[in-house]
């Protein structure tokens, strides 16, 4: 539905004239998500430059029936960013205070501030923050919180929800509920930033949170490992899962996501010769870790059939990059479908053989491109070369995780992409408890209507 005309002067009253967008061109930023798969209405956008607004803008909101969009840096991947039936987008971007608390090495920190900001923030005083991203420089903290995002560092700091010390929101009530004293011994109920981590702008709007950090390595060592099947490749990243101490990250790409990348950034391949899986591990390089992992490498030394390492900041860019650069590169080939799914670790090799098979058997045009975090069993499935809009592609993936046991969103979220498969993960009791919580929490059903739960 359409913001009604008074609506609109009654934001323009809360925020000033300047800060509810209305001209199409400007909002079209807004309106379209990251991928161009989800375009929405030009609808109008407003942003608020404190909580105490957030609150009013429900207010009107829930008065007018007008249904709200939350965004934050737009970076989202399952279509849940974007007011795809003419909702109003309340964009969180003008709130970007970072407090940073070295005594209780902790920070409280407004939704709009994007991560690469906290991060060095954070740096400021010796420290890092927990989740890494390659959306770091848009994706804000609200969002990240909203998505539960996952990153390149869960296997050492865990997810966003295991940052959260304390949040403020504002809920669908307008209520807004605040807990930021950085308390880490705090059992006192329920824990809503456990509840809104994950909630995907359903049940409120995120408008600050208070965060812990964490002591960032010793300067990393990054290493790049070839080998000539994706089981090899899964192999050893189980040696590295139980590596005893230092590993940060390892992550997975195939043959033809390497080239796509190479090809599009005018680089060269990692090695003389192309390989059919890769896997990238950053590990602290002090002795204390490269000692014990020496016995790791020694392990899975028959499968790997090339090497590169790099110590020094601008070659561990470079390693990196054949990896961070996949989700642009793939972006260019075309529309993609983006499927985030987790496997059980045992089942990971199967699934990133089959998944090609079976979107090839139904239709031979589709061009399949996956790569992942590997530690986590989380790998992205992308898909070109197909109908954007056909939802074939997701029931074809999203049954096949299914059935090996996975979850069909690994990190990014249900959104609206994938809200007609939540079924295949949660029960209908489970869903009947979800739309409890919603129905108390947004009682009017304003907040993102129809995201994660269909
Ligand atoms: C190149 C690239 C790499 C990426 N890599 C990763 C990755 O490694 N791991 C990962 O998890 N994700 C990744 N993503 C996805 C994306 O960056 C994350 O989902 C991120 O958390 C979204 O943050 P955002 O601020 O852009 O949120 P948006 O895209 O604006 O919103 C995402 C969702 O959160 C809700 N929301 C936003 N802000 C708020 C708020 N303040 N309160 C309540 N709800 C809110 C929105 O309504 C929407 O449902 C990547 C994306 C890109 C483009």
């Amino acid at each position: 539905m359409a913001v009604p005309t008074r609506a609109l002067l009654d934001l323009e009253a809360i925020v000033g004239r300047e800060h509810v967008l209305t001209d199409p061109e400007v909002v079209a930023g807004y309106t379209t998500d990251w991928t161009g798969r989800f375009i929405g209405s030009r609808s109008p956008v407003v942003r608020p430059g404190s909580t105490a607004e957030v609150a009013q803008i429900v207010g009107v909101c829930r008065t007018a029936g007008v249904a709200v969009v939350p965004q934050g840096g737009n970076t989202g991947l399952v279509g849940g960013s974007v007011p795809l039936d003419g909702e109003l987008v309340v964009s969180l971007t003008r709130l970007t205070q970072v407090d940073v608390d070295a005594a209780a090495a902790q920070a409280t920190v407004d939704a709009g501030v994007p991560i690469a900001r906290l991060q060095a923030a954070a740096a400021t005083i010796g420290m890092g923050y927990g989740v890494d991203l390659a959306s770091r420089d848009g994706a804000t903290l609200g969002g990240t919180i909203a998505t539960n995002a996952g990153g390149t560092r869960v296997m050492r700091f865990g997810d966003t929800r295991a940052q959260l010390v304390g949040v403020e929101a504002v809920l669908g009530t307008g209520a807004v509920v605040s807990h930021l004293a950085g308390l880490t011994r705090d059992n006192t109920g329920y824990h809503l930033p456990s509840l809104l981590a994950g909630s995907e702008g359903t049940l409120g709007i995120v408008t600050r949170a208070r965060v812990r950090l964490v002591a960032p390595g010793t300067e990393p060592a990054v290493a790049l490992l070839a080998f000539d099947s994706v089981g090899d490749a899964m192999a050893a990243v189980a040696e590295f899962r139980r590596a005893p101490i230092g590993v940060e990250a390892v992550e997975f790409m195939v043959r033809s996501g390497v080239e796509l990348v190479c090809s599009g950034d005018r680089v060269s391949l990692p090695f003389a010769v192309s390989y059919a899986a890769y896997v990238l591990v950053e590990a602290a390089g002090n002795d204390e870790v490269i000692e014990p992992l020496s016995d790791v490498v020694a392990a899975i030394a028959h499968l790997v059939r090339d090497v590169a390492v790099a110590t020094d900041s601008p070659r561990r860019a470079a390693l990196w990059r054949y990896r961070e650069a996949h989700t642009e590169a793939i972006n260019r080939v075309g529309t993609p479908h983006k499927l985030d799914v987790a496997l059980p670790a045992a089942a990971l090799a199967a699934f990133v053989d089959e998944v090609p098979r079976r979107l090839h058997g139904w239709n031979p045009s589709a061009r399949v491109w996956l790569f992942g975090h590997a530690a986590d069993g989380n790998v992205h499935v992308n898909v070109t070369g197909v109908d954007p809009d056909d939802k074939t592609v997701d029931e074809i993936v999203l049954r096949l995780v299914a059935e090996a046991g996975g979850s069909i969103s690994a990190e990014h979220g249900i959104g609206r992409a994938k809200a007609q498969w939540l079924h295949l993960n949660r029960t209908p009791e489970e869903i009947a408890a979800f739309r409890a919580i919603k129905a108390a929490l947004d009682p009017a059903g304003i907040m993102n209507p129809g995201v994660l739960l269909a």
